[in-house]
Order: structure tokens, then sequence, then C-alpha cells
């Protein structure tokens, strides 16, 4: 049964069928022959309008190439990606760049994607004048409007980059993404650089923002609480490929998969009582070398000689919990 075959197709602002990221890397010396990293490797999940869908895995799971990929920043090696109907993949460089007012991307390091030769309101003023989204002497009224509408003050205009805290560049980030009114926004680790208390104060800003605008969010996160906090449904990563995914309170109350079950059981809890620890061996494995059967195999405690050999495949079981284990 494919995966989305569970979504009301009139809600679906984006489907995602198959997708892959590979990279090719020079082996040996010579660097006649290539070796291939996987990345992301055939993931199938959808989006509805006014959702926030987090994507949760450790680092090098290949969450971060796979927003780069659903916006076409990285081009897929295979796959479809439809935004509201649209096939992303087929679509010429300059079609991508008129459809990107749609699908807007907060990043990790808002410093290193701020201008700093350009105050934050000529930076913000030039993005809305260029997609015209107002008239232009009404611009920078609504670059003022934009930067109370994330918390800040309208007479921050004329300062830089560099004259702002690490929070107060993340609100920056968002209101360069809500400037040319997106439909969706991908956050790739938008809060992870920030103290805990700025980090709630950014993720509530996140919420009011969803609610005004109409928001629709993929939420990356190697960060459990976060992506609970935020997320309506919950996508768990693994070595390039979606492992578990439901809604949020039916993924954190019955986790199934060893892998999520593992993650949870390592965050330190009030009422530690009847839980189990389960402790994951080893390291996550190359993706450039990956296992033979059940990608997890190696680090699973429930391993069996099936798991060595054959892929678990993505099925749903009850309540739209979707996971790949041969032993749920
Ligand atoms: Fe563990 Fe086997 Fe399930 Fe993979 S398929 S998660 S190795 S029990």
């Amino acid at each position: 049964m494919s995966i989305n075959a569970d979504a009301v197709s009139s809600e679906k602002l984006l489907e995602v069928k198959d997708l892959k990221k590979f990279f090719y890397i020079k082996k040996g010396l010579a660097g006649f022959r290539y070796q291939t990293v996987k990345a992301v490797d055939d993931v199938n999940f959808y989006v509805n309008k006014g959702e926030t869908l987090g994507i949760v895995g450790e680092s090098g799971c290949g969450k971060s190439t796979m927003g780069r990929s659903i916006l076409q920043l990285q081009k897929p090696t295979d796959g479809s990606v439809k935004f509201e109907g649209i096939e992303l993949t087929k679509l010429k460089n300059h079609q991508i760049r008129k459809l990107r007012k749609d699908m807007q991307m907060v990043f990790q390091d808002p410093f290193g994607s701020l201008n700093p030769r350009m105050t934050i309101g000529s930076m913000l003023k030039e993005i809305v004048n260029t997609h015209h989204i107002v008239n232009e002497k009404d611009s920078r009224t609504y670059v003022e409007n934009l930067l109370e509408q994330v918390g800040l003050k309208k007479t921050y205009y004329n300062r830089y980059a560099h004259e702002f805290s690490g929070g107060q560049r993340q609100r920056i980030s968002i209101a360069r993404a809500l400037a040319v009114k997106p439909k969706m926004i991908v956050c790739d680790e938008a809060v992870s650089a920030l103290d805990v208390s700025v980090q709630a104060q950014i993720l509530n800003l996140l919420q009011k923002l969803k609610k005004e605008y109409q928001l629709t969010y993929i939420f990356i996160s190697h960060d459990l609480s976060v992506v609970k906090h935020i997320s309506d449904r919950v996508a768990v990563m693994y070595l390039g490929q979606i492992v578990e995914l439901a809604n949020k309170t039916e993924i954190f109350d019955h986790p199934l998969h060893p892998y999520l079950k593992a993650l949870l059981s390592a965050i330190p809890q009030v009422n530690q009582t009847n839980r189990e620890r389960i402790i994951l061996k080893g390291e996550v494995p190359s993706p450039i070398n990956i296992p033979e059967g059940c990608r997890f195999h190696t680090r699973c405690p429930f391993a069996k000689d099936i798991c060595r050999k054959k892929v678990p495949s993505l099925e749903q079981k009850e309540n739209g919990h979707w996971v790949a284990c041969h032993f749920v």
C-alpha cells in the first residue's frame, strides 16, 4: 500500500514519492572510480496544508539533504516531488525560481545566510520589491510591519546582521522567509544553535505565525523534544530512509520501531520507574557502505537472521502508524 493512500487529496500541499538523492565521490588516488553516498534513498510522505511535519533523526541521516532536495536546492537523483500538484523535478531553473517564493527555507545558521553588508531593512525590502509583493512605495512600511510580526522593533530597520543576538538573527531569517508570503517553510535545525529559552521563543513565534498566515511547515531537527513540541505528525529517519511515521501523540505514546524506542529511552524523565533503557551499539554506518537487509540491524538489540538479509518495508499498522521492522 502507498504511504500516501490515507491522505485527503484536496488537502495535500506536498507529495514526495520514491525520492532519492545520491552523491558520487572519487575513490582512490587515481580517482577513476566513484563511490555512491546514498544520502536519501526511497523516501515517501505527504504534507497536508496547514500541517507541521517533523522530521527527526541523528546527524548524517539525510534529513537536511531531503529538505534541500524537496525545494530543488539540490536536484534529486530520482523520484517525484509535487507541490500543489506541480511536479518540481521536471521544472526548468527559471520555473523553479518563480515557485520558490511559495516554498521558503530557514537555516540553522542565520548569520551565514544574512548579507553582512546590507541593513536588514534594505535586505528585506530588496526581496519584497524583487517579488513584487507590494507597491515599491509601500515596501518600507511592509518590512517594518514584518519586523514587528517576528517580535523585532521597526527601528531595527537600519541595523546590520552583526548587531543582533543569535535569537534575533533567527527572527530576521524567519522575517525573510515570510516576506514573500510563502505557503510552506522548511525549517532546517532552525533552533538548534540557540539557547533553550530562546528556542522556546522561536518555536512559539513559528506557531503564532503558522496560525496567522496559514503556513505549512516541514520541521527538521535532531532534537526529539523540539519536534514533539511543534509537529502534528512526525517522521523518523535512519540512514536515508523513513523508518517510522505517525501523528505526534501516536508516535510518542506508542513508538514501534526499536530505533525510536532507543532514542526515547535515552531522554531523562522525572518518573524513571518501569522504563527500560535501550542502549544502541556502535555508530551509525556510513551512507557509502549501507548494511544489507534492515539498515538498523548493526545496532538493533532485537536483530535476527532475517534482519541481515531482507529489507523491511514501511507498512501501515494501525492509527495511521507506519513502521519498517520485521518484528512489529
Ligand atoms: Fe531491528 Fe530487525 Fe526490526 Fe530492523 S527489522 S529494526 S534489525 S528487529
